[in-house]
């Protein structure tokens, strides 16, 4: 089977223990959790016993560690992603308010989640791959656009597949000609995973009907949009999917998409129905935001259907 690949942030996340806290008063914090969304994204690929590759950078230092080990122990090969000795591995702290926005301080352009290189290995790796995952939140500087451009062509070249989720971070959007790039990319892109209003803002549509029409134009073959608790809905050009959530206690949203995205495009590398596909990935999410932490909820696909089998069975008992 070819592999996954990906590239971008890798990150230690520390997180606000109570919701409403904020950062501006000295209050708890958990963590270091290994986080980064292209690497939440590829970890839980790896989980589903699929291929899966990074392109990244850390640090030499603990963080680097934290993240390194659970890559490492999921089944993520780990080769491509270097250590820096000076630069300090990447850090994103988290506050959560109480109607569920959260804010970011994000430390990834001066630490070494920024200093990511396409060598000898890495061109073969995009070369080769079946599908390459692009977060909109890995692309952040002039310097990234260029290397997620290069990676694209060398894709293209293989005949693989590129899949793209803007998860579009506020905190990380200073730069108009980013925004720009990101129609680029939908125009190389096969299988797109916004979330949210992503859907309409990238296609400047004002409709979920204009947006589609736009992106098959484009060359899009299928979009997945995230409705967080309310699940998500699937369009090729000829179907249309929806799927309602598994309702669970949401205990930490961050990571759900980035986990939800790992399990579906794995799920089409290990050719399931969209159908099946949607079930596992909308079990993924629901795991993910019932942990703490972005990576901590990620599951084998066994460990999914156990779920989900545990779940009708839990409804089926509460309404009899
Ligand atoms: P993030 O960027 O924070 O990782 P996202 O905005 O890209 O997240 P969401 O739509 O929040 O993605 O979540 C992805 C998927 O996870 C949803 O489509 C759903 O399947 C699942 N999910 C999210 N929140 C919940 C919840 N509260 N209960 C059950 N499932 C959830
Ligand atoms: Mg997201």
């Amino acid at each position: 089977m070819k592999e996954v690949l990906t590239l971008g942030e890798i990150l230690v996340e520390v997180m606000a223990k109570n919701i409403g806290q904020t950062f501006t008063k000295a209050g708890e914090f958990l963590g270091p959790f290994p986080s980064g969304a292209p690497a939440i994204f590829i970890n839980q690929v790896a989980k589903m016993g699929v291929p899966a590759t990074m392109i990244g950078c850390v640090g030499k230092d603990d963080f680097g560690k934290v993240c390194l080990t659970r890559l490492e122990e999921s089944g993520v090969d780990c080769r491509l992603i270097e250590t820096h000795e000076d630069r300090p591995t990447g850090t994103a702290f988290v506050t959560y308010h109480q109607d569920g926005n959260r804010d970011f301080i994000f430390n990834i352009q001066h630490s070494a989640a920024s200093l990511c290189r396409l060598n000898g290995a890495a061109i073969t790796a995009l070369q080769n791959c079946s599908v390459f995952h692009i977060m909109g939140s890995s692309i952040n500087t002039p310097d990234m656009i260029g290397l997620v451009r290069r990676a694209i062509a060398l894709v293209k070249e293989g005949g693989g597949l590129i899949s793209f989720d803007p998860n579009v971070r506020k905190e990380l959007l200073h730069d108009q000609t980013v925004v720009g790039f990101f129609n680029e990319v939908l125009s190389k892109t096969d299988i797109f995973m916004p979330s949210g209003d992503e859907l309409l803002s990238l296609t400047s549509t004002e409709s979920v009907e204009s947006a589609l029409k736009a992106l098959w134009i484009l060359g899009v073959r299928e979009v997945v949009l995230k409705k967080g608790q309310k699940g998500c809905d699937y369009y090729d050009r000829n179907n249309v999917i929806s799927k309602p959530s598994f309702s669970v206690k949401e205990v930490d949203a961050t990571g759900a998409g980035d986990t939800f995205g790992g399990t579906f495009v794995a799920c089409r590398v290990l050719g399931y129905s969209p159908e099946y596909s949607l079930d596992l990935a909308n079990a993924a999410g629901a795991l993910a935001v019932s942990a703490m932490g972005p990576m901590e909820g990620a599951a084998t696909e066994s460990e999914l259907e156990t779920f989900i089998s545990n779940w009708h069975t839990q409804e089926e008992v509460e309404h009899v």
